[in-house]
């Protein structure tokens, strides 16, 4: 069917949304569709006038499908509806037309629609990271070609940088955006590199793209063919003034096996971290969730929600896990509201195993250090002066203190029976060290990080 005259358009337009009405429920009709024009029809292309910038992305984002089969139904034709606004067509701006790119790599991969930036809690673990990538979704290829967040697992990487890829989407829908983790990026390479050329159509599939979101680059460690191919492709982004954002475990400088080239790139990029919430965001994240999720926050006596976010602070993966677990409990004990009684009940295993997880000892320490510089544990608590045994000493004293804030008396005494002063003298060096040192401040943070998980 072709449609050439404004009448024609508001009949099309009347039939469509009565049927999208019947279809719907009012407040979606009513939200989405009800003020919705048909402005002009050119070619295959129909141009539908939305009321808002917003109203115009949730329905190209949610309703295009939709609505193109709808269009469909009533023309016979394979119309394909493009939204513009009263802006777009006073000529500020072009209209824009969503190009994607045929997924011949990476189809099982695709961005998590509910990580956005509006369900991400900010506090002062986070908002840093949460500034850089809310920066970078706004003005992707800008001037941090490189995003690189760093921090611990399941404290909110993975969420941040799929957020950058639904915004870019969303508000910048001319962007080619892609996210893939870097186990998938290595899948992807082994299977495509059998045949040399094929190499080739990778890169250039990837060319295709804007953004890059690439996950857990720590997992391309000591890979070094797959680093390779994936240098060139970095490179040729940052010819290219487009934009590439990673999330690792670590900081870039404490990246092993990974190729000094990409190192000095990701240095040179900006670099945030995520950390361990404190309880207050704890609490507002769980309050996020809650009502995410469609329950009341009333039904949650407030002393649950502190306790929870005390004892789950360490994972955000882990609080959302003891949420799910609560609510579970509550479900098929019928209950109505929940108050602390209840919630010790339902997560007492989990608080069970995650406090003898956690709890580290002085043998810990020194079983973790004598492994970390390959050493034996009287090598450490013993006597013996060269400068790699003593290095490692000071570090056990120091964590020792640290983590367990033992006496420096019982200190001294696990070390072969120093003295206080001797072991006051090892701590004040590795606070030193940690200032001025880099290979202390990895050692320092990796073992911490041994210990804790
Ligand atoms: P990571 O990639 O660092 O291991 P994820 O991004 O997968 O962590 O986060 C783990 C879970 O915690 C996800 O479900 C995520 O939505 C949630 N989460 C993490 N940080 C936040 C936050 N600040 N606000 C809301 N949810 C968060
Ligand atoms: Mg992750």
């Amino acid at each position: 069917m072709n449609i050439n005259t404004i009448s024609q358009n508001a009949d099309l337009r009347n039939s469509i949304l009565s049927i999208i009405s019947k279809e719907n429920d009012r407040t979606v009709y009513d939200a989405f569709f009800r003020n919705t024009k048909i402005h002009e029809v050119d070619g295959d292309k129909i141009y539908i006038l939305c009321e808002s910038r917003l109203s115009k992305e949730i329905l190209h984002d949610r309703f295009y499908d939709y609505l193109t089969q709808k269009i469909y139904e009533q023309t016979s034709s394979n119309y394909v509806p493009v939204f513009v606004t009263e802006e777009d067509l006073k000529g500020k701006k072009k209209f824009v037309e969503i190009s994607t790119v045929e997924p011949t790599y990476f189809k099982n991969v695709s961005l998590d629609p509910n990580y956005t930036f509006d369900n991400f809690v900010v506090g002062p673990c986070n908002s840093e990271a949460q500034k850089a990538a809310l920066y970078t979704a706004t003005a992707p290829g800008g001037i941090y070609q490189t995003l690189f967040i760093y921090g611990d697992s399941g404290l909110g990487k993975t969420h941040l940088l799929t957020a950058i890829g639904n915004y870019i989407k969303k508000t910048l829908p001319e962007k080619k955006v892609l996210y893939f983790s870097s186990q998938d990026f290595l899948n992807e390479y082994l299977a495509f590199v059998n045949g040399d050329t094929k190499k080739e159509q990778l890169f250039k599939f990837l060319r295709k793209f804007d953004v890059l979101l690439i996950d857990d680059i720590q997992m391309l460690k000591d890979k070094r063919k797959t680093q390779e191919f994936f240098f060139n492709i970095y490179e040729d982004f940052r010819q290219n003034h487009k934009q590439i954002c990673f999330t690792s475990d670590r900081l870039p400088g404490e990246l092993e096996g990974i190729d000094q080239r990409i190192l000095t790139r990701f240095t040179s990029g900006l670099s945030v971290s995520v950390t361990k919430p404190d309880t207050e965001t704890c609490v507002n994240i769980l309050k996020t969730k809650i009502t995410a999720s469609g329950s009341d926050l009333n039904t949650y006596d407030e002393d649950v929600l502190y306790f929870m976010a005390d004892k789950f602070k360490e994972s955000i993966r882990s609080l959302e896990g003891a949420l799910i677990r609560l609510n579970f409990y509550a479900s098929i004990n019928k209950a109505s509201h929940i108050n602390l009684d209840l919630c010790t009940e339902a997560l007492q295993s989990m608080i069970d195993c995650s406090d003898a997880k956690s709890k580290v000892t002085e043998q810990k320490i020194l079983n973790a250090v004598s492994s970390y510089y390959s050493l034996s544990v009287p090598q450490i608590t013993g006597k013996i002066k060269s400068g790699n045994i003593v290095n490692a000493r000071h570090i056990a004293i120091y964590l020792i203190r640290d983590l367990l804030d033992l006496p420096l008396k019982k200190i001294g005494s696990l070390f072969g029976g120093r003295d206080h002063t001797t072991i006051m003298h090892s701590i004040e060096k590795v606070d030193k060290l940690l200032k001025s040192d880099d290979q202390t401040r990895i050692a320092v943070n990796e073992l911490k990080k041994r210990l804790s998980s």
